[in-house]
């Protein structure tokens, strides 16, 4: 809706926009301080586990390892396959509920303090520009830099971003295969060549081009921070009754300490207009309007206050850690219906997680059904059915399974006997042949046993098809069993979780 009201007209709409509509480039100054220090402590320290954790080996395989091809996720030498599925949707509850806790708790203090987009971008990409560009903070357009200068920082940026790229794509692939591959003409191995292309131009175009506007108006959490903050949240902000009604200071008389500041009266408040907390701010806002969407957490406007704080003689904490409640004089309520429910969910949450992780068995086994000729009859009238099976070994070593089919029946395979790698999967194809008398309205039940060589032993009951009544019918005879490791072919197959 258009608003008519002259006094509005001239608001700005957005904290990266000019009147005019274009981007309102922004060059924040840093600020130093306590928050900042302790800032670039923790982003630097993220920064060496991000690109450590691929090289450090638990267990014989890297830290952290998503290898897709093989469907494999590997986190601090625990590895978990397709078939984990509910520890991973656990997992993921577990994270979500963890960031809505955090958010309630400290509001967006992730963003400020862990996003790797204000990680690198404050503390790799920008210190980067600062040296190239020099320390010009002009508040709007871009600043003119000589085109060597520019092309010496667009130059480094972009060997940043190859860097994180690899470590990015070591992360699929492992340090190994990706050295390897580094030493191998892009024609060997094109997909990879491509990804580490496309990162790069993503990393490119966030942090030349993008910047604050992907925590303003891309990140899907910066929107959702009102519903899920609350009045007594910690957030960054402004002490409106101790700062207003602001005024420019005065510098002090000549006897008082060089460049030392003043507040005009005193029948103002602390504030002194200075705008060093809007020209520090990175994504452009004014704390002093209020807690804004656009607000990361990042602390800079604190530091900068702090430091007026000091020059003019006042306490610290104009701007601060606070929330909306306290800093209206209210009294604090610090037991709320979320603080106290999404710990109870995380509890809840993280026991079912840990009781199912230490209830996996050591052998996952899936059966497929084969919907194309589910079963045969032969001349002598028993009935055949081919069981396809899949055997995962989650022991963590390698070991020799065998599978037995319990009862009066007999089988045609030459995958009884399996030795299956730790986290690998083998699949088997069974012929299993039954009297036909065997059978009750088309089924007869049998047990398959899988046994290791460690005297692990699990059954699985399978329901067998065959004909409901009637004399025997003549079907096609059933396609020979596929070689050991082909099974996976089957075209047909329905998947059926039995551990
Ligand atoms: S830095 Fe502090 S004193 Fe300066 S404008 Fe901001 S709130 Fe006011
Ligand atoms: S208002 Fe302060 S805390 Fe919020 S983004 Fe700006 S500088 Fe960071």
């Amino acid at each position: 809706m258009t608003t008519t009201d002259p006094a509005r007209l001239n608001e700005p709409v957005l904290s990266t926009l000019n009147q005019d509509g274009s981007r309102r480039w922004l060059r924040p100054k840093p600020s130093k301080g306590r928050f900042l220090t302790r800032r670039r402590v923790v982003a630097y320290v993220l920064i060496l586990i991000f690109t450590a954790l691929p090289w450090i080996p638990i267990n014989g395989k890297p830290a952290m390892l998503l290898d897709l091809a093989k469907r494999e996720f590997t986190f601090f030498g625990k590895t978990f396959l397709p078939t984990d599925t509910l520890l991973l949707a656990l997992l993921i509850l577990s994270v979500f509920v963890s960031i809505f806790l955090m958010t309630a708790l400290f509001g967006r203090v992730w963003c400020g303090w862990g996003c790797p987009q204000t990680v690198y971008m404050e503390f790799v990409y920008r210190p980067i520009e600062r040296l190239f560009d020099g320390r010009s903070y002009r508040d709007g357009g871009r600043t003119v830099v000589h085109p060597v200068r520019r092309a010496g920082k667009y130059l480094a940026f972009l060997f940043i971003s190859l860097f994180l790229s690899h470590t990015f794509l070591a992360y699929f692939v492992g340090v190994e295969s990706l050295f390897e591959w580094m030493t191998q003409s892009p024609f060997e191995h094109p997909k990879a060549f491509l990804i580490v292309m496309f990162v790069t131009g993503l990393m490119m175009l966030d942090f030349c081009v993008l910047r604050e506007q992907v925590c303003t108006l891309m990140c899907p959490y910066g929107r959702m921070q009102s519903v899920l903050l609350d009045r007594e949240s910690m957030i960054v902000t402004y002490d409106p009754q101790r700062g207003e009604p602001r005024g420019k200071a005065k510098r002090r008389p000549k006897s008082a300490p060089q460049h030392e500041l003043i507040t005009g009266t005193t029948d103002r408040g602390d504030c002194i207009d200075c705008h060093l907390c809007v020209v520090t701010c990175p994504t452009g806002i004014d704390i002093r309007d209020g807690l804004q969407m656009e607000c990361i957490a990042c602390t800079q406007c604190i530091d900068a206050c702090d430091t007026v704080m000091d020059r003019i003689g006042k306490p610290r904490g104009l701007i601060r850690f606070s929330s909306q409640d306290a800093i209206e004089g209210k009294p604090r309520k610090l037991l709320r219906p979320r603080v106290v429910l999404y710990p109870l969910v995380l509890v809840v949450l993280l026991t079912l997680f840990g009781v199912t992780l230490a209830s996996k068995n050591a052998v996952d086994v899936v059966f497929l059904r084969n919907r194309a000729t589910p079963y045969s009859v032969l001349e002598n009238g028993a009935v055949s059915n081919q069981v396809s099976m899949k055997l995962t070994n989650r022991s963590g070593e390698t070991r020799e399974y065998e599978i037995a089919v319990l009862g009066e029946v007999e089988v045609v395979s030459k995958d009884l006997n399996l030795t299956i790698e730790a986290n690998d999967t083998r699949s088997a194809t069974l012929r299993v042949i039954v009297p036909r008398d065997q059978f009750e309205r088309g089924r007869a039940d049998v047990t398959i046993r899988v046994t290791d060589d460690t005297g692990y032993s699990r059954d699985f009951n399978r329901h067998l098809l065959g004909p409901l009544f009637g004399a025997p019918v003549s079907s096609p005879p059933p396609p020979p069993p596929p070689e050991i490791g082909a099974s996976e072919s089957v075209g047909d197959d329905i998947e059926e979780a039995a551990s």
